[in-house]
């Protein structure tokens, strides 16, 4: 039998008794973590969001309640009204806090009762959950776990210190529509088919981004959203369909300002945990990250820069090298310090493996422990290989991981392979905070495959001024190999070897933008077609604008330190974009498919 609840008000969270309320009489209410029995008395763990706090039911104070107390279980809801008194010495419980006093109850309602939870969610460390699988089914119970309210409350924490600063900058918020046509992020696009306007569809927002320069366009001069953004891209582990993200533009920007702006916003935020980062922060161009990293997102909470081998090896007659540097690409390593010469043969078989999934053919090494140990030392000769880990800045002890190929293919696996050996070198300072801009983006990316030419940004990322004769040349004079060398006044921040957010100063001219649709090789009825409406608007005298868009995710994770995207979402979505608890996607009833004009084409 459940108890009604009538009127009872609840006193206290089951987070705030302390010393200082011993003697009062507490309502608290809550779910029971745990009970435990001990002949005349039974003890309660209650739990709320803000805390736990222990219960006792004592046979001889107080029967009725000690007798009721007997038929909860895990879950159940109830409320207990009683005293609160200090615990014995030898009964507290420094880990919560809590833990120096516990409530004597006298009275005791079941407000609901529960079914057994289909796992354990009381647990302390991660290693104890069960399958993610079966907590996004029952996400509301798995949300119940102490760590992740305190992700969500976080979150709110850092949205709402958000809204506060961008405020006193004088950011008006705006909301921008979900149901619009497609946008140029290009990802793929979910789309909602219209019901009237036959074989129509919508298509969600991969970002504001066209409805924020109409902002500007429109006099509204600085603009921001908490924007909730949909991208149909293959999922990986760190990505979901849908997430929110900082959405901001401002007129007559520049990148500095920018700069300054972002900045402002992520010390202030940082300071939630206690953290003051380093202002300003450091800055890399696109080419220099590469170059150094082989990154666009190095993590620079370490140092194990890439170096350039080529002159070191250059006239050894290794077949691998030599081809590569005779076809225009490096040979290239990172110096393992301190132990890298301990590097265990298994560890290097499993390094090469890692790098090859980044593309490279072959990972060579040397180490220098008591004497040099290569993989080359047949090929080059003792010498040489002296020589390289040379070049490398290697000394005693340390090791050196090479790989040889285009410059892309180098870059992407000694990055890739510069984070792998730091994770597990454990070269990575905890509770570090290394912030960076890259700047200075690429305005193209050429696919192999195609033969085409992509925004590395989207198409309305205004080129870098000094850059723009060139890009006449290219377009104009059909130099289109000198698109691969053109600049955008693109720029992403990145913390700790990930990307938080990236914007760009944008194209305010319309002879620039048709520039850039002709470099991508859409003519000017298929640019007119998916975005006549803002080629038009761009004739009514566009400011020069700009911004940026930051990740809530991203940024959540990295103040809460933790690596899973779903730790700092309340509902979110499996790899493979489905919603276990409420089963979406689903079908849908044969008559709505009917009104929309739809028919399902059997696989
Ligand atoms: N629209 C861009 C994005 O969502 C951000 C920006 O350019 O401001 O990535």
């Amino acid at each position: 039998m459940l108890d009604n609840f009538g009127e009872l008000k609840r006193t206290h969270s089951c987070g705030a008794l302390r010393g200082e309320h011993v003697g009062q009489s507490v309502t608290l209410m809550g779910w029971v973590a745990r009970r435990r029995d001990f002949g005349p008395l039974t003890f309660f763990d209650l739990r709320d969001r803000d805390g736990i706090t222990q219960g006792v039911f004592n046979e001889e104070t107080a029967p009725a309640a000690h007798a009721r107390a007997k038929e909860v279980r895990g879950e159940y809801v109830i409320a207990v009204t009683g005293e609160v008194v200090e615990r014995d010495a030898a009964q507290r419980n420094p880990k919560i806090a809590t833990g120096d006093v516990e409530v004597q109850a006298r009275e005791i309602l079941i407000l609901n009762d529960a079914r057994t939870p289909p796992f354990q969610f009381e647990v302390t460390s991660s290693d104890g959950l069960a399958s993610e699988d079966l907590r996004l089914k029952y996400r509301y119970l798995d949300l119940r776990r102490p760590q992740l309210q305190a992700n969500l409350r976080l979150r709110h924490r850092a949205v709402a210190e958000i809204r506060r600063f961008m405020d006193e900058q004088t950011f008006t918020e705006i909301e921008t529509p979900i149901l619009i046509k497609s946008t140029p992020e290009g990802a793929r696009d979910y789309v909602v088919p219209s019901r009237l306007h036959h074989g129509k569809f919508y298509a969600l927002p991969q970002s504001p981004q066209l409805f924020k320069q109409l902002c500007m366009i429109a006099g509204l001069d600085k603009y921001y959203q908490i924007a909730r953004c949909f991208r149909d891209e293959d999922l990986r582990a760190d990505r979901q369909p849908e997430f929110t993200q900082l959405d901001l533009e401002m007129s007559f920007a520049t990148p500095e300002q920018v700069y300054a702006l972002l900045e402002g916003l992520l010390a202030r935020v940082f300071k939630l945990i206690g953290v003051e980062l380093p202002l300003p922060f450091p800055r890399l161009t696109y080419a220099e990250a590469m170059r150094r990293y082989g990154s666009d997102k190095p993590d620079l909470r370490f140092e194990m820069e890439l170096q350039d081998l080529a002159s070191a090896v250059e006239g050894t007659d290794f077949a691998p090298f030599a081809a590569a540097l005779a076809s225009g690409g490096e040979v290239k390593g990172i110096t393992v310090r301190g132990g890298g010469a301990a590097l265990s043969r298994k560890a290097l078989d499993e390094l090469q493996e890692h790098a090859k999934r980044y593309g490279a053919g072959a990972l060579a090494w040397i180490k220098l422990g008591d004497e040099a140990t290569s993989s080359l030392l047949k090929a080059l000769g003792e010498d040489a290989v002296k020589r390289v880990a040379q070049a490398a800045g290697a000394e005693n002890g340390d090791a050196v991981l090479i790989v040889a190929g285009k410059s892309k293919t180098v870059a992407a696996s000694l990055g890739a392979l510069r984070n792998e050996v730091a994770r597990r070198e454990k070269l990575i300072p905890a509770n570090t905070y290394a912030p960076l801009w890259v700047t200075e983006f690429p305005m193209f990316e050429f696919n192999d495959e195609d033969g085409r030419y992509y925004p590395m940004h989207h198409p309305f990322t205004s080129p870098l001024d000094e850059d723009l004769p060139l890009f006449e040349r290219a377009v104009e004079g059909g130099e289109t190999e000198l698109l691969k060398g053109m600049r955008a006044k693109a720029y992403d921040a990145v913390m700790n070897g990930s990307e938080i957010g990236g914007g760009s100063i944008r194209i305010h001219r319309r002879d620039v933008q048709r520039l850039v649709f002709k470099a991508l090789g859409m003519t000017e009825e298929k640019a007119r077609e998916r975005f006549g409406f803002f080629l038009d608007a761009l004739e009514y005298g566009t400011p020069p604008h700009g911004g940026i868009a930051f990740g809530i995710e991203r940024l959540v994770m990295l103040l809460a330190g933790t690596e899973n995207i779903r730790d700092v979402m309340a509902f979110p979505k499996t790899a493979s974009a489905a919603d276990l608890m409420i089963d979406a996607p689903g079908a849908i009833d044969p008559q709505q498919l009917d009104e929309l004009h739809i028919g399902i084409a059997k696989q």
